[in-house]
């Protein structure tokens, strides 16, 4: 496997753990553990990329009331035992990750994403305080706690406490925002979350917290998102008080869906651009390959 393949390259299953794996990541810019709190795959998102959905060969109806569920006591143990092989070096040895250059093997995060949104777990407060704990324990002070999270429960009280204890863990939020109108949240998305809600959600977060804005564009019949989806974007945007930076980025794996492919280098960069300009928020570009 050439060092390219080890980014691309990201089971969500690794030996026997049922909920925590190694990733080689580019957004982290290194080793990054995902704990899974979404085992059989249930989100109220069904977006037209989701490499979950392509891998499980079916388009799961997204609900509204999605709720999933994990045994915290296997998380943490999972979670330890993992993090002690990053630490004793035993990852790097016999397995895929072998040949992961030695820059990359510094564990840069803890990310809760997975297979679903991880907001959604009924055990999603007990399992952040349980990360958290052994992040404090058994990693370097610098390990961030990543939430990659589509934000459609921040207004929920129990969940916005969660990402309060989150963020004092030396975390981040790393929020999905993919679309500048409705119309087109709807078709990436195919959810009955309305735009306004998450909107909103991000708008009222990004007052008191920093957040990192996560989109993803592709190719949807051979069409890029066009320049007015872009500009309505940006203002959206513009209404959010914290952002630390943007990362945009495009399909990278396998999607879902046939009709939806990668970005050019040149279109993505295009996109970013005009982020750029009409924001003046940094924005990072990750290419399809
Ligand atoms: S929010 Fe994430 S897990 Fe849910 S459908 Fe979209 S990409 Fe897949």
């Amino acid at each position: 496997m050439t060092d390219k393949n080890i980014v691309q390259y990201h089971p969500r299953r690794f030996h026997t753990f049922q909920y925590v794996y190694p990733v080689v990541s580019r957004r982290s810019g290194g080793l990054s553990i995902g704990v899974n709190l979404s085992p059989t795959a249930q989100c109220n998102f069904s977006c037209v990329y989701c490499q979950v959905l392509a891998e499980n060969h079916e388009i799961s109806e997204p609900k509204n009331n999605v709720v999933t569920s994990v045994d915290p006591n296997l998380v943490e143990l999972e979670l330890r035992e993992l993090v002690g092989m990053v630490n004793d070096g035993s990852l790097f040895r016999d397995t895929w990750l072998s040949r992961t250059p030695p820059e990359k093997r510094i564990l840069r995060d803890i990310a809760f994403s997975g297979d679903g949104e991880p907001t959604l777990s009924l055990q999603f407060s007990e399992t952040v305080r349980r990360v958290a704990a052994v992040r404090r324990e058994l990693c370097a002070e610098s390990t961030k706690i990543v939430l990659i999270t589509n934000a459609s429960t921040f207004h929920v009280e129990s969940v916005r406490n969660t990402l309060a204890t989150l963020l004092d863990d030396n975390g981040e939020i790393w929020a999905k925002l993919d679309a500048g109108t409705p119309n087109y949240f709807r078709t990436i998305s195919r959810s009955k979350v309305p735009y306004e809600k998450i909107l909103t959600n991000l708008t009222e977060f990004s007052k008191t917290n920093p957040i990192v804005i996560q989109s993803c564009f592709a190719l949807l019949y051979d069409k890029e998102p066009d320049d007015e989806e872009i500009r309505q974007y940006t203002k959206r945007l513009k209404l959010m008080d914290q952002i630390k930076k943007v990362q945009i980025y495009t399909v990278a794996r396998r999607t879902p869906e046939s009709w939806v492919l990668p970005l050019s280098d040149e279109q993505l960069d295009k996109i970013s651009e005009t982020v750029r300009k009409l924001t003046g928020l940094q924005v990072d570009s990750f290419y399809s390959a």
